[in-house]
């Protein structure tokens, strides 16, 4: 079957192979850990999304211009360590928790109650960094002046409608 460009199963595809390559380069079990190494996390299962963000949030959460991040079943990823959360709301009305290392303060991973199944993992934590590569830019419309985003395959003003893509990508904010 023919898929049309720009449609909504197009954009699937598309998505889809270049997560397909993404996860291969990363590997399992992917593992990272905080600066102190109190925290750390495994996850079995290879990204549904990844991409660099560029809201408000993720920029006083980081101290950083945008943070890159991505998203794994929930189901397939575990933390180990003392940690300390953090709620908010986002723009879709979520409450939106990130995870924090007790010790160290760094900011590890998060999840929305609008899409508890995913957990959101900031790849700067990653053991292996280099093996990372974000597909996406979200929220480029309170991208920082003073940083120009990095080149991905899909850029986003806001967050992607999850209409376009009901079985990937991201509900909220990381
Ligand atoms: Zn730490
Ligand atoms: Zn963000």
């Amino acid at each position: 079957m023919a898929v049309e460009a720009g449609s909504p199963d197009g954009m699937r595809a598309r998505i889809a192979a270049l997560l397909a390559t993404v996860g291969d380069r990363m590997g399992l079990p992917i593992r990272g850990s905080c600066l102190c190494g109190a925290v750390t996390y495994e996850c079995v299962a290879p990204p549904v999304w990844t991409g660099n963000c560029h809201c408000r949030a993720c920029q006083k959460l980081s101290g950083a211009p945008y943070v890159s991040a991505f998203s794994a079943p929930a189901g397939s990823f575990s933390s180990s360590g003392e940690t300390r959360q953090f709620s908010r709301t986002s723009d879709a009305g979520h409450l939106v928790t990130t995870t924090h290392c007790a010790a160290c303060g760094g900011r590890m991973f998060a999840q929305s109650a609008g899409n508890p199944s995913m957990v959101n993992v900031f790849a700067a934590t990653l053991l292996d960094p280099s093996s990372f590569t974000p597909i996406s830019n979200v929220y480029l419309s309170e991208a920082a002046s003073w940083a120009e985003p990095p080149p991905a395959a899909l850029n986003f003003k806001r967050m992607p409608e999850r209409a376009k893509s009901p079985s990937v990508g991201p509900t909220a904010a990381p």
